[in-house]
């Protein structure tokens, strides 16, 4: 079962909004401030390593990383702007929760609804 922790010290550590790191989905923010879009996000990610297995997704996601990283040096844009699992994750961020997103927010007792507008996202 996939388990979303709200204000998490490791996000705000590593200055991230969210971080998936299967099967767990940390936000950086409380259930109340925390931006649709960070929570969408991170389910991209869980639908990615529900779809590719979590032993393949790690290590095409870190193969990418790591070829970025020696092809130019710059470690945040290895992981944000030219990881293809990075490119999918924020083309998808701004659409609604699907089905599999509302069932793993259930779960953790998080009541969103699909078109739930309270949490305005900066595009
Ligand atoms: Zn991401």
């Amino acid at each position: 079962m996939v388990k979303i922790l709200f204000n998490s010290w490791f996000c705000n550590f590593m200055d991230a909004g969210g971080l998936m790191m299967y099967p767990f989905v940390l936000i950086a923010t409380s259930e109340e401030t925390t931006h649709k879009c960070v929570m969408r996000h991170e389910l991209i990610h869980i639908e990615q390593v529900e779809r590719e297995g979590i032993l393949s997704f790690y290590f095409k996601y870190y193969s990418n990383v790591i070829k970025d990283y020696l092809r130019h040096g710059d470690l945040k844009r290895c992981f944000l702007h030219e990881n293809p699992f990075e490119m999918d994750a924020y083309s998808r961020q701004y659409t609604e929760f699907t089905k599999r997103d509302l069932e793993i927010m259930r779960e953790n007792g998080v009541e969103w609804s699909k078109r739930d507008q309270r949490f305005y996202c900066r595009q």
